[in-house]
């Protein structure tokens, strides 16, 4: 995999065409059409991981330089103050381009500022979201524990306050790119007496090249090692690097929680879509035997009549929070995901049996570009990421009938 873009023959600027949607995204286009590397997708399969992490670098500093890798964070803090309308065409000319996720800064481009902005002390918002926009610094989230998933505020990991720093002990696990991360989004309990669990977790920056810092990379079943366990044993961390108040945490907590803000689940929806049409060409040019079999077509189009739905509701939830960037009481987010991740589950599951033993193979993943790769088992083993991430489903459902329906529990 090469880091290397096409050669451009023009300086682009899409922001100076902020002000008209049509040339804003006549801009996005010409850039993205200059600078997203022929092949690169194709040539991601199988990539070594230093190849992964340069490529991921080099396309940061590619959307940085015409202002697209922060547009949705505020100008004081190196971003464009972009609107939502604005960022959705962005993305849907990124999908149209194919061009690739900047999938190892998830937790810098969202969960970061979302949470610094809204607790975050002047000087932390100074220093690291900084070292995001000039330094393409990669922070993990260390929330999760062996014994504290869905149950979070069961979390085990202790930080004690000692003078001015905060001595930490105990393990994360699920920690996704931590083994690349400099710094980590890090609940730990400072209060185990507290009367109710939530009430005593606080929330911290931690350096991750702190001494007593053990990262260990899991083996998952795609081939891959991108979660991490982390294990703290007497680690310092400095006052100074608590956000918000001691046994705040998990208020703050939330914010992180939120941040994606609807983007994410849009770009992965139209990009199952792109592969679709592509599907849907592909079956026009030169019908495949499995169209011969009624029950294949009428899976295919069933999950394609979803999928138009499920791209509904997300535009729907995204003009709302366009309205309310809180969404308080919205019902869609969790619909979107529940629908979202079943959906990707069953359309990953229909092409392994339609491609039969070939499609078993245990081909090199391809990264950066949604779910529907076209490497069927990686795309099978790989959905199920998304039932359990952002909230295990069976817990999503539980909240939808609880807090939307008003079912008794
Ligand atoms: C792709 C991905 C990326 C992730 N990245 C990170 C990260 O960067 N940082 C981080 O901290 N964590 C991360 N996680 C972890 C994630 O937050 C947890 O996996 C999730 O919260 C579920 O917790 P668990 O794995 O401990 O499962 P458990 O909570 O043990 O659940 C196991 C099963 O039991 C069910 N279950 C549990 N409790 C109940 C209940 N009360 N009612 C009904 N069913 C129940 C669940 O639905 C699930 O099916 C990631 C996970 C994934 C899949």
């Amino acid at each position: 995999m090469t880091a290397k873009g096409k050669s451009e023959s023009r300086t682009f600027a899409p922001l100076a065409h902020r002000d008209d949607l049509d040339a804003f995204r006549n801009e996005v286009r010409n850039w993205l059409g200059a600078v997203v590397p022929e092949g690169w997708f194709a040539r991601s399969a199988g990539a070594p991981e230093a190849d992964y992490l340069a490529f991921q670098r080099w396309w940061l500093g590619e959307m940085q330089k015409v202002g697209l890798a922060t547009p949705h964070w505020p100008k004081d803090w190196g971003g464009e103050d972009l609107s939502l309308r604005h960022q959705v065409i962005v993305s849907e000319e990124m999908v149209r381009a194919g061009a690739p996720n900047p999938d190892l800064y998830v937790v810098s481009l969202y969960h970061l500022p979302a949470t610094l902005f809204a607790h975050g002390a002047p000087a932390q918002r100074e220093r690291y979201l900084k070292g995001v926009v000039e330094r393409g610094e990669i922070w993990c989230q260390g929330f999760s524990e062996p014994n504290a998933g869905s149950d979070l505020a069961a979390l085990r990991t202790r930080a004690e306050r000692r003078g001015d720093v905060f001595v930490v002990n105990g393990q994360k696990v699920w920690s996704s790119f931590a083994a690349h991360a400099n710094y980590c989004l890090l609940l730990a309990r400072t209060d185990p007496n507290a009367p109710k669990k939530q009430a005593g977790i606080s929330y911290f920056i931690l350096d991750m090249k702190s001494p007593g810092v053990t990262v260990r990379r899991i083996k998952q079943m795609t081939g891959q090692s991108e979660f991490c366990e982390l294990f703290f044993d007497d680690v310092e961390i400095p006052g100074e690097n608590l956000i918000g108040a001691e046994n705040a945490g998990w208020a703050i907590a939330q914010s992180t929680l939120s941040a994606e803000r609807g983007l994410i689940i849009f770009d992965l929806a139209e990009r199952m879509h792109a592969a679709f049409v592509r599907e849907i060409a592909a079956v026009r040019a030169a019908a495949p035997a499995w169209w011969a079999d009624a029950a294949l077509r009428r899976t295919f189009v069933t999950h394609y009549g979803e999928l138009q739905s499920l791209r509904l509701l997300i535009r729907r939830m995204l003009s709302e929070l366009d309205e309310n960037p809180e969404m308080g009481a919205s019902a869609l987010p969790p619909l979107i995901k529940i629908k979202w991740s079943e959906l990707l589950r069953r359309h990953t599951d229909f092409w392994l049996a339609v491609g039969g033993l070939n499609a078993q193979e245990d081909a090199p993943p391809l990264t950066g570009g949604g779910h529907i790769t076209g490497n069927r088992m990686q795309d099978f083993m790989s959905s199920y990421a998304w039932t359990i991430a952002g909230g295990a489903n069976e817990i999503i459902k539980t909240l939808i009938a609880e807090r939307t329906l008003g079912l008794p529990r």
